[in-house]
């Protein structure tokens, strides 16, 4: 029987793994905790889907323009195209494994505006879209744990890939309960690692997702791309200790955006662009209100009551706790804040990378989203990629032997014990922390040469610094292994951002403020063996 590897188990990790099980695939799922708290649950809002509930005049061909159009055209047409034909299917599926969408009292979907979308097509689940999605799909995954064909690794962490002449075998993988590194064959590995938020400290997102594992299977021969698309949501609640996401569905409620003038209420987002102002795609937002230069805060005291209630009990329950903000009577200061990566691992239509039966899915994986994701397509995309390479990898032969990787496995585990050996008492959150400033500094809403040159002058400190630590005994293992590839990933995302010298979608420059038509495809790094080489897809490597 074929064996999966698959390391994440976050929705895309469970829609793949569930997948492949349907399939006849036997699979082991690798995440340090359970899908409970992968960042998945976070997910608030929606996902979209043109079913045939759908609002009158929404067709499939309407996705596929605004998700293309919103991405500033640099997503693939075909990719586009498969994600947002199989939305009815995915959905009718989510529902049979019992998901419970919102329902209007005709009993029919109770769709919500989401920005950059023509029609309201975005299905949501009360205030838990995420977190219901999540609970349907681990109680799927439990009827094949029983039936053996799923099985669980907790507490495990990716190390590396196995690969031998361009061709994946598995992974090492580093159990964070025993301290042991084991390597794991497999016919097919795939990665559902989520994006790269903890690389820019506090985001929207989970700290579980760091960007390590890209950042390490890019030093291994792996493909990047697209990485300087990095989405900041408009609307955040800054606190002491995290950046709280209010989700596009009050815009989708009708919540208004305002800045105050001598007194006067200024809706610009209205002023600029007429009544969808404040739906416009979110990094058109994001920069709007950069350049107000002043606090701006979003409305929704207006809506009624139950309405709130109802539809918003999140927001108004982490405005309350977080800033005692009562949004019945009181609008919330808001900021943009990095939220989500349309860029990762670059993959085929079929999501496998450039290294063979090495895939990707999820938000690590870049291809749908382009320049700029709009709200609610990501959980599609999840559930979609995780089937398309479960599909992929069930309708090919196994890699039949495997190479003994013991001799690298020796070594790894050397490296680490020598590392262990050689305490250097150095922090190495410090490094993290000062990574994450500069990232979060150097590649804002808005980039220059610059300031991106100053990033990278600041990441190749940081690696200096890195380079003197040997072992800090205070954190967990994984952040002493993790911290170079992370690092390494860092000064990629930096190169990618100087390389693209126009603006479109996320990616601002303000000494290349205009979209230039030489610039319509995507950005492409290869490690290069230590000298990363950027270039642009224009040849469509990726995308056929
Ligand atoms: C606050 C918030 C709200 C959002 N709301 C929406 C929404 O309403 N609609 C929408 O479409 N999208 C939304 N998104 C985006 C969406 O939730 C994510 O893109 C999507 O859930 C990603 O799923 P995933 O399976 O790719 O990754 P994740 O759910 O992030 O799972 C990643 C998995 O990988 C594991 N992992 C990470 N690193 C390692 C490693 N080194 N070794 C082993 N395992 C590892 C993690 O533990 C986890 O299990 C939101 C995002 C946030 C942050």
């Amino acid at each position: 029987m074929k064996q999966v590897l698959v390391i994440g188990s976050g929705i895309s990790g469970l829609a793949c793994a569930i997948r492949c099980a349907k399939l006849g695939l036997r699979v082991e799922l690798v995440s340090p905790y359970p899908s409970e708290r992968s960042q998945s649950v976070m997910a608030a809002g929606g996902i979209n889907a043109v079913t045939d509930r759908c609002e009158a005049g929404d067709s499939v061909a309407c996705h596929i323009e605004d998700t293309l159009k919103g991405g500033g055209f640099l997503a693939g047409r075909d990719a586009v195209t498969g994600l947002c034909g199989h939305g009815a299917e995915i959905i009718r599926y989510l529902e049979s494994i019992g998901t419970v969408f919102s329902v209007n009292a005709q009993g029919r979907p109770n769709y919500r505006a989401f920005g950059g979308q023509t029609y309201k097509r975005t299905y949501y689940c009360g205030a838990s879209t995420g977190k219901q999605i999540v609970t349907a799909l681990v109680m799927e995954a439990r009827r094949f744990e029983a039936a053996g064909l799923i099985c669980r690794r907790l507490r495990s962490c990716f190390h590396s890939a196995l690969i031998e002449d361009g061709v994946c075998h598995g992974a090492l993988l580093f159990d964070e309960g025993s301290g042991a590194l084991e390597a794991v064959c497999a016919d097919a590995l795939v990665m559902a690692t989520g994006g790269q938020n903890a690389l820019f400290g506090r985001t929207t997102g989970s700290t579980q997702c760091d960007g390590y594992a890209a950042g390490r299977l890019f030093t291994q021969g792996a493909e990047l791309k697209n990485l300087e698309f990095i989405q900041y949501h408009p609307t955040t609640l800054l606190t002491p200790q995290k950046r709280m996401l209010i989700s596009e569905a009050a815009r989708g409620e009708g919540g208004r955006l305002f800045y105050d003038e001598n007194g006067r209420r200024v809706y610009f987002m209205e002023d600029r662009y007429g009544p969808k102002g404040n739906l416009m795609t979110r990094d058109v937002i994001s920069r709007e209100i950069d350049a107000a230069g002043r606090p701006v805060f979003l409305d929704v005291s207006f809506l009624d009551g139950r309405i709130i209630d109802e539809r918003l009990p999140e927001i108004r329950d982490l405005c309350a706790r977080y800033a005692g903000i009562d949004i019945h009577t009181t609008p919330i200061p808001v900021q943009p804040s990095v939220h989500f990566f349309m860029g990762g691992l670059a993959v085929h239509l079929n999501h496998e990378t450039n290294i063979r039966n090495l895939f990707a899915v999820g938000e690590c994986a870049s291809i749908y989203h382009g320049a700029n994701r709009l709200g609610g397509n990501s959980l599609l995309a999840a559930i979609y990629s995780g089937n398309v390479a479960a599909e992929a990898i069930a309708g090919r032969s196994g890699a039949g032997k495997h190479p003994d990787f013991g001799k690298m496995l020796r070594e790894e585990r050397g490296k680490l014990e020598k590392r262990r050996q050689t305490d250097s008492r150095f922090p190495v959150m410090y490094v993290r922390d000062m990574v994450a400033e500069t990232m979060q500094k150097q590649l804002g809403i808005v980039r220059s040469e610059k300031n991106l040159a100053d990033g990278l002058e600041d990441v190749d400190y940081c690696i200096s610094v890195a380079e003197r630590i040997n072992y800090d005994p205070n954190v967990m293992p994984y952040f002493n292994y993790s911290l170079p590839a992370l690092l390494t990933l860092a000064r990629a995302t930096l190169q990618c951002a100087l390389f693209r010298r126009e603006s479109r979608g996320a990616h601002y420059r303000c000494d290349y403020p205009e979209t230039d038509a030489a610039y319509q495809c995507a950005t492409l790094i290869a490690y290069n063996g230590g000298e990363p080489r950027t270039r642009l897809d224009k040849e469509g490597e990726y995308e056929s």
